[in-house]
């Protein structure tokens, strides 16, 4: 059985270098096509199972090329992938316009993604509600989230909840997350703030606001700024790395993934974030999401 278990979304990421983003009913050429494993879903389990815990991934990917692209990437990270279903539906897939702006274009098509309901997903119930620690994002239907995190946290098991894409959460379901992992755009959704919230820029009384809105505990992540984490010890400030970053792209997956790793190993809330800090700072010094992630003993060479 494995201590981690990732129920969530997988996609491949088709990423083509364009020169500007194409007005309507134009064609434009790109660069060669690249197709990267991703997902917030898989990332996460590919970043805890690098992390060297035992992880297993629940999910839906289509009976097609990609889906089995990205079950053998999942493999190559040591993550069990006996509870990923397939479906009619095609795998899900971002396709990304990589712009010199910096601003890169996404269509996401969540596809077999959409297919994981909570009919499927109890299929592998044997899997999350033996786990140490279940991690959920919602690029899958919220209700099959919301599922399994109400069904696992009655049993007694660890529920990491990455409220992305941003969701407005009730207090119940903000009570199952130990802790609710957010971005500062997202911490303000949670609420159901808007960025003009008096509090928009002010993360340790956004992470308390969160608490006193029923989290049990709460970790913000804030890019190059770091992370702050909110819990019943109080409020601790986690400095990121000063490192240059090349490509952001899966850098909270990453975090997510490797608190699930820690937490599940046993350690603080704490140390678990700092771990997850240096994971996402090797992870934005490479391109890419999963394939940015380093194994446990390159993080501990890097913390060194
Ligand atoms: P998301 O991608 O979900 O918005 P963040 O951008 O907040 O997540 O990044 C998650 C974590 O990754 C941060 O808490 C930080 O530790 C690390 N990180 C992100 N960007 C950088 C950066 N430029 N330099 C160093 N660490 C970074």
């Amino acid at each position: 059985m494995s201590d981690v278990v990732v129920v969530g979304s997988a996609n491949a990421d088709l990423v083509v270098e364009v020169p500007r983003r194409p007005d309507g009913g134009e064609t434009l050429l790109g660069g060669d096509l690249l197709v990267l494993p991703g997902g917030k879903g898989a990332n996460q389990a590919a970043a805890a199972g690098r992390a060297g815990a035992g992880t297993a991934f629940v999910g839906c990917v289509g009976r097609d090329a990609n889906g089995a692209y990205l079950r053998e990437q999942l493999a190559a990270a040591g993550v069990d992938t006996a509870g990923l279903a397939e479906s009619e539906r095609p795998t899900g897939t971002a396709i990304i316009y990589l712009t010199p702006d910096g601003e890169n274009s996404i269509v996401v098509s969540p596809g077999a993604n959409h297919a994981l309901d909570i009919e499927l997903v109890d299929r592998s119930a044997e899997l999350w509600t033996a786990a140490r620690v279940v991690v959920l994002s919602l690029e899958i239907p919220r209700e099959t989230a919301f599922h399994v995190a109400a069904r696992a946290a009655a049993g007694g098991v660890r529920v990491i909840l990455n409220a992305a894409p941003a969701a407005r959460l009730d207090a119940e379901t903000l009570a199952l997350c130990d802790p609710l992992i957010v971005n500062e755009h997202e911490a303000l959704e949670v609420l159901g703030a808007g960025v003009q919230d008096p509090d928009a820029h002010d993360y340790p009384r956004l992470a308390a606001r969160l608490r006193e809105a029923g989290a049990r505990s709460v970790v913000v992540t804030i890019g190059a700024d770091g992370a702050l984490i909110a819990d019943a010890d109080g409020t601790e400030r986690v400095a990121a790395y000063p490192v240059t970053a090349v490509d952001t792209t899966g850098a909270g997956d990453a975090f997510v993934g490797a608190v699930a790793a820690e937490l599940a190993a046993g350690s603080s809330l704490l140390d678990a974030v700092r771990f997850a800090t240096a994971v996402s700072a090797v992870s934005v010094q490479r391109v890419g999401a999963q394939s940015s992630y380093a194994d446990r003993a390159e993080v501990e060479a890097f913390i060194a």
